[in-house]
């Protein structure tokens, strides 16, 4: 068990960024509306995940450092309709097999609960404060596994990784407020009030948000929302594009492509355009289960969902005088 864990955090836990992303997945499926996040020296020192969702019962705390203990997923089929960000059961036990951990959790009307844990093993279970939702500290990411901290980048790279998991969360999700803050300065901070253009102001600065233009298209089997940029405010590097389906960011190179091709002869060569797209369709037709990262997805009719997102911005073009 303790073995396997490592093994597993080996795929899951690559680097700080990847706690941090696991950490605030379980928060967004536990319908928080509000996630801080405070990380120190790039996350090696200290990530700390407050949110105010649903919490943990008492007789869970445990068990969600058991490989395989989900919540989320109670019958085979459900893993053909995955609607929760996580359904694995890996992430705690994993993250918890290669750090110190600290877990407060409450439901807001009984007192909470309080767990910690060193290199996965319980060292202390007890009562906490009964704040409603939960706050998980990882402290001396890898202090036990000295290979992968040899492997780690300067804290500045690792920052950054940290950094583009927030804000693809941000974008992913309008509708709760973000507070990331590292060795105690703000980095990003949302408001939660749903308004995506806010968002992209947040993260890409308000000149930028000026000049991005909503997008809306639909299929039957798709609707795709969002805003996309004018052709003259290019990047030089296909990040800037982003892709939520289902309140999931994912990474797709065929939507990429299909971004681009909407832009069709408007970006010069080698630059690419800033783009949010958000893509809702039933779950049933993407497949999310192919990777620990969750990053990758398979995507049924996805040629239809290229045109769709072809078709859509070439119209906008056509609609909009630039
Ligand atoms: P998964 O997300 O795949 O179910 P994890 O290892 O990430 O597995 O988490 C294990 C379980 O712990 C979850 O299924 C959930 O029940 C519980 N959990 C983890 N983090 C939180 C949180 N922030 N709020 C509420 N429950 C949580
Ligand atoms: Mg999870």
């Amino acid at each position: 068990e303790q073995l396997s864990n490592k093994i597993a955090a080996g795929e899951v836990v690559e680097r700080p960024a990847s706690v941090v992303k696991e950490l605030v997945e379980n928060s967004i499926d536990a319908g928080s509306t509000s996630i801080r996040i405070d990380v120190e020296e790039g996350g090696l020192s200290l990530i700390r995940v407050l949110d105010n969702g649903n919490g943990i019962e008492a007789e869970d705390v445990e068990t969600a450092f058991y490989r395989h203990a989900t919540s989320k997923i109670r019958h085979d089929r459900d893993l053909f309709r995955i609607v929760t960000l996580g359904f694995r059961g890996e992430a705690l036990p994993s993250i918890a097999s290669v750090s110190k951990l600290a877990l407060k959790t409450s439901d807001g009307k009984a007192k909470g609960h309080e767990i910690r844990l060193e290199g996965g093993k319980i060292v202390h279970k007890g009562s906490a404060a009964a704040r409603k939702g939960t706050e998980i500290a990882v402290s001396e990411l890898f202090y036990n596994t000295p290979a992968r901290l040899k492997y780690l980048r300067t804290i500045h790279t690792e920052l950054g990784h940290i950094s583009d998991v927030v804000n693809r969360m941000a974008i992913a999700h309008p509708e709760i407020a973000f507070h990331l803050t590292h060795n105690g300065k703000m980095l990003l901070q949302t408001t939660g009030n749903g308004d995506l253009l806010r968002v992209i102001a947040a993260i890409y600065g308000t000149q930028t948000a000026k000049k991005m233009l909503p997008i809306s298209a639909e299929s039957l089997d798709f609707q795709v929302g969002g805003y996309i940029a004018k052709p003259e405010v290019t990047r030089s590097n296909r990040s800037y594009m982003s892709t939520i389906i289902n309140g999931r960011y994912i990474r797709n190179y065929p939507l990429m492509k299909a971004i681009q091709e909407g832009y069709h002869t408007l970006l010069p060569i080698g630059k690419y355009p800033v783009a949010v797209l958000q893509i809702k369709m039933d779950p049933i037709l993407i497949d999310v289960n192919v990777h620990p990262s969750k990053l990758e997805v398979r995507i049924s009719k996805e040629q239809a969902l290229q045109q769709l997102v072809t078709e859509g911005i070439k119209k906008l073009f056509q609609q909009t005088r630039l």
